[in-house]
């Protein structure tokens, strides 16, 4: 067995994908893939892709299944993907889960699992509203439920903390319709194969990620 685990974390914007995401890839050995910081990362460099994304991700919409599924292709081979993955922010269509599986299918790997963080509608507002990114390495905080020690510079690497166009309100609005339209079949794509197991993400992170630790299985206890 390659000891290589694949796990998607799935959840409506601001349920928390981000935050444990990257706390558990960490502790599990494996890399954190978001194409929400791929595109961000394009965009940032000025690419092509990056700047034809920019006006799609500021109108909330979604970003063809072509694109996203070419940077996960890029990504899956990167040396610190070779513990494994966990998928933040994709699949975000049926198209892009079953492109996942062709994807994992071609490196001889399967999808191990697939966690689906539940929030209530009116935290996610008051968490996207509130959320703050380092600008430098992408560490998330927010001004009430995770602030930075000093207001606007980035604990890890003293980068200048700012919002995210997307969590404009306007936009917010439009995300939680568009998760609800493209995102939510894919829940059901999941419970009809993998399997799906949810997540009360409506407490504090550090609790939230105990919950995701006590569900995740070991790396070997595949076949
Ligand atoms: P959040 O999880 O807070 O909604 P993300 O960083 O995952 O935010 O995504 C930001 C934006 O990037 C999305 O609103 C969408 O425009 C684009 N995007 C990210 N991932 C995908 C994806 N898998 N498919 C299509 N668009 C995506
Ligand atoms: P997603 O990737 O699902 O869009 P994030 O991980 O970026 O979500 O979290 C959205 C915002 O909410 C961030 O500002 C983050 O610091 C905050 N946050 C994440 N998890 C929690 C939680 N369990 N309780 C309170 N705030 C949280
Ligand atoms: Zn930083």
């Amino acid at each position: 067995m390659s000891g290589r685990r694949y796990v998607v974390l799935m959840g409506p914007p601001g349920a928390g994908k981000g935050t444990q995401a990257s706390r558990v890839a960490e502790e599990g050995g494996m890399c954190k893939i978001s194409t929400g910081d791929l595109l961000r990362e394009a965009l940032a460099a000025g690419t092509e892709l990056g700047r034809k994304a920019e006006k799609t991700m500021k109108a909330g919409e979604l970003v063809s299944d072509d694109v996203i599924l070419g940077l996960v292709d890029e990504v899956l081979d990167r040396s610190e993907c070779s513990g494994g993955a966990v998928f933040d922010g994709f699949p975000r269509t049926v198209d892009q889960a079953r492109g996942l599986e062709g994807l994992l299918a071609q490196r001889g790997e399967t999808l191990d699992q697939v966690l689906i963080i539940e929030v209530p509608e009116t935290e996610i507002v008051t968490r996207l509203s509130g959320r703050r990114v380092c600008k430098t390495c992408g560490k998330l905080y927010h001004i009430s439920f995770g602030p930075s020690r000093q207001e606007g510079v980035c604990d890890a690497c003293g980068g200048e903390l700012v919002q995210r166009p997307d969590d404009a309100p306007e936009t917010i609005t439009r995300r939680l319709a568009v998760y609800a339209e493209e995102t939510a079949p894919v829940r059901e794509h999941y419970a009809a194969t993998v399997g799906v197991t949810a997540i009360d993400g409506d407490q504090p992170i550090d609790a939230v990620t105990e919950a995701i630790r006590r569900e995740l299985q070991p790396a070997d206890a595949e076949g």
